[in-house]
C-alpha cells in the first residue's frame, strides 16, 4: 500500500503541476455564498445555463443548471445551489423571458441540484425526478419531488422535447442526464466532469466501479451531442465525457 501511495503521489506531481488552489473552478475565498448572485450563460437562442455558487469543504464552487425556453413556457433543469439563488432564478426568468415555468427536473438528490426545490413547490411548479432520486431526496432531507420520470423517457414542453436517461451509477446512484434532441445539447450533470477538473470532485456517493460504464452508455446513446454541459465548470463537447473516463481510470491523479 505504501508503495502504491507514493507512486500515485509522484504521478500526480508529474501530470498535474498546478496546485489544487489554482484550479479555475475555485473562486476567491473572500467571496461567500451569501454574496454570490446567479450568472447566465447563453448556449443557444433558447437554452441558457444558470450558474450558481455553493460551498464544498469550505471552498466556493460554481454549479450549472439549464433553462430551456419553449413556445409554451420554460423548463428548468436543476435548482441553483442555494435557496436565495433559486428565488433569484425564478424572478429572473419572469423578468428576462416573461414566460411561466412549466416544470423543473432534478438530476440527482444532492443539494447542488435540489437546494431550491421548495421555492419551486411554493409556486406550484411541478418538480420531476426518477423514483430513486425521490427516495434519496426524502431520506436526505432535500425535499420531495414527484417521481414521475421513468429511467428513460421523453417529455414534451410545447414544441420542445426533453429526454431524460438514467445510465447507471456514477457520481451518485441516481444521476440522470438530460438530452435536448432539437438543439443537440446534452446536460450531463455531475456524471460528467469539465475539462479543467483534475479529480472526480465529491465522490461520497459515487460508484467508481460502475461510473465508467455509465459514461460509456451516454457516449453510445448521444454520439451527435454538440454541446455537453457538466454539473460544474465550463461546457464543451463530447470530449468532456472522454475526459471523465480518463479521470476514472486514474481517480487519484
Ligand atoms: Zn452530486
Amino acid at each position: 500500500m505504501g508503495f502504491l501511495l507514493t507512486h500515485c503521489q509522484l504521478k500526480k506531481v508529474e501530470s498535474n503541476p498546478l496546485p489544487q488552489e489554482s484550479q479555475s473552478q475555485i473562486l476567491s475565498p473572500k467571496k461567500t455564498v451569501e454574496t454570490q448572485s446567479l450568472e447566465w450563460i447563453k448556449i443557444k437562442e433558447s437554452v441558457w445555463i444558470h450558474k450558481s455558487f455553493g460551498s464544498f469543504q469550505g471552498k466556493l464552487y460554481p454549479s450549472n443548471g439549464l433553462v430551456v425556453l419553449t413556445n409554451k413556457g420554460v423548463v428548468v433543469i436543476d435548482t441553483p445551489w442555494t435557496e436565495p439563488q433559486t428565488e433569484e432564478l425564478i424572478q429572473s426568468i419572469q423578468t428576462k423571458f416573461q414566460k411561466q415555468i412549466l416544470f423543473l427536473i432534478v438530476t440527482h438528490a444532492h443539494d447542488d441540484r435540489m437546494a431550491g426545490v421548495s421555492s419551486f413547490q411554493k409556486k406550484k411548479i411541478p418538480v420531476y425526478s426518477t423514483q430513486l432520486t425521490a427516495k434519496l431526496a426524502k431520506e436526505n432531507g432535500y425535499g420531495i419531488p414527484s417521481p414521475i420520470l421513468d429511467i428513460q423517457t421523453r417529455l414534451a414542453a410545447g414544441k420542445v422535447s426533453v429526454e431524460v436517461f438514467y445510465p447507471g451509477h456514477g457520481h451518485s446512484p441516481d444521476n440522470i442526464v438530460v438530452w435536448l434532441p432539437e438543439t443537440h445539447i446534452l446536460f450531463g450533470g455531475c456524471l460528467v466532469k469539465d475539462l479543467d477538473a483534475s479529480d472526480l470532485g465529491n465522490t461520497k456517493d459515487a460508484n467508481l466501479m460502475l461510473w465508467e460504464s455509465s459514461v460509456k452508455r451516454v457516449l453510445a446513446r448521444y454520439p451527435d451531442a454538440e454541446v455537453v454541459v457538466p454539473g460544474h465548470g465550463n461546457w464543451g463537447k463530447l470530449d468532456l465525457l472522454r475526459h471523465t473516463l480518463r479521470l476514472l481510470v486514474s481517480p487519484n491523479h
